[in-house]
C-alpha cells in the first residue's frame, strides 16, 4: 500500500488534481482511499457526485468515540474510490493538524486501511507547514510526497516552505515524489518548474495545462476522467497518474535559501528586482 499525500498552497489546484489523479489510478485498476485534510471538507466532492460527505471530526463531536461508524464517514465514490473527510476543529478552538491525525487514528481503529488497497491519498491544506499539518509526515503515514506548484511566486515560495518542512521529518522516512505544475498560464512556467524541482534534488512530475474543462466537469459535479474521459485534459491526468505510478525517485529534499528562490525568479523573469 502507497500513502501518498498531496500538498501546496490554499487554491493551487490540490483537490481538483488528487480527484482526477486518484480517478485515473482508479481506472488503471488500483484500489484507492482518498482522505481530505483540509477543513474546508471539499477533496472527494467531485468523486462523489458533488456530495458534501459528514466529516470525521464533527461526527465525533456529535457522536462521540463510540458513535463513529465508517459506513457514515466513508463513502464510494468513482471507481469505488473510498473518500473519507477529516475535517476541522470548531473555529477559534482546537488544532486542525491534531484534528488529522485524531481522524486517521480512528480510521485505522474502524479498520478502514484495508490490505487489497493500493494507496491512500492525504489532501493536505498547505500553505503553513505548521506542526499540525505537517502531522502526516512527522507521524510517518504518508512516506511519499507530491507538491503541487505553480509559476506563481508565492506557489513556489509556499512549495519550498513544504519542502523544508519535510527535510526536517525525513528521519521518520518521508521523501518527495515530485512536483506537479498545475498552471496557470505564467511565461516560462514549464522551464521554471523544471529547474526550481531539480535545484531541490527531484523532478517536474507532470505539466498539467489550465483548461476550462475543469470547471465544464466541476459545474457538472465530476472529475475530468468522468465528465470527459477522451478530452486532452483527461489524457493529462492519465500521463499523472502513470508517471505517479512507475516513480521511483523519491529523495529527500534540498530546499533553496530565500536568496537564491529570489535570483532563480528573476532569472525566469517571474518576478524584477
Ligand atoms: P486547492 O484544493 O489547492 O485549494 P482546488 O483544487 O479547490 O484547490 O482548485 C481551486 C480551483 O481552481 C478549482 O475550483 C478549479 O476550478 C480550478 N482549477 C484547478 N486546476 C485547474 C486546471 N488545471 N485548469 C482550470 N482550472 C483549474
Ligand atoms: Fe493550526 Fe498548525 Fe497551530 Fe495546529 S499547529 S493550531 S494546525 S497553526
Ligand atoms: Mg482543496
Amino acid at each position: 500500500m502507497r500513502q501518498i499525500a498531496i500538498y501546496g498552497k490554499g487554491g493551487i489546484g490540490k483537490s481538483t488534481t488528487t480527484q482526477n489523479l486518484t480517478a485515473s489510478l482508479s481506472t488503471m485498476g488500483n484500489k484507492i482511499m482518498l482522505v481530505g485534510c483540509d477543513p474546508k471538507a471539499d477533496s472527494t466532492r467531485m468523486l462523489l457526485g458533488g456530495l458534501n460527505q459528514k466529516t470525521v471530526l464533527d461526527t465525533l463531536r456529535s457522536e462521540g468515540d463510540e458513535g463513529v461508524d465508517l459506513d457514515v464517514v466513508m463513502q464510494r465514490g468513482f471507481g469505488d474510490i473510498k473518500c473519507v473527510e477529516s475535517g476541522g476543529p470548531e473555529p477559534g478552538v482546537g488544532c486542525a493538524g491534531r484534528g488529522i491525525i485524531t481522524s486517521i487514528g480512528l480510521l485505522e481503529n474502524l479498520g478502514a486501511y484495508t490490505d487489497d488497497l493500493d494507496y491512500v491519498f492525504y489532501d493536505v491544506l498547505g500553505d503553513v507547514v505548521c506542526g499540525g499539518f505537517a502531522m502526516p509526515i512527522r507521524e510517518g503515514k504518508a512516506k511519499e510526497i507530491y507538491i503541487v506548484a505553480s509559476g506563481e511566486l508565492m506557489a513556489i515560495y509556499a512549495a519550498n516552505n513544504i519542502c523544508k518542512g519535510l527535510a526536517k521529518f525525513a528521519k521518520g522516512g518521508a521523501r518527495l515524489g515530485g512536483i506537479i505544475c498545475n498552471s496557470r498560464n505564467v511565461d516560462g512556467e514549464r522551464e521554471l518548474l523544471d529547474a526550481f524541482a531539480k535545484k531541490l534534488g527531484s523532478h517536474l512530475i507532470h505539466f498539467i495545462p489550465r483548461d476550462n474543462i475543469v470547471q465544464r466537469a466541476e459545474i457538472n459535479r465530476k472529475t475530468v476522467i468522468d465528465f470527459d474521459p477522451e478530452s486532452n485534459q483527461a489524457k493529462e491526468y492519465l500521463t499523472l497518474a502513470h508517471n505517479v505510478q512507475n516513480n521511483d525517485k523519491l529523495v529527500v529534499p534540498t530546499p533553496l535559501p530565500m536568496e537564491e528562490l529570489e535570483a532563480m525568479m528573476v532569472e525566469f523573469g517571474i518576478v524584477d528586482l
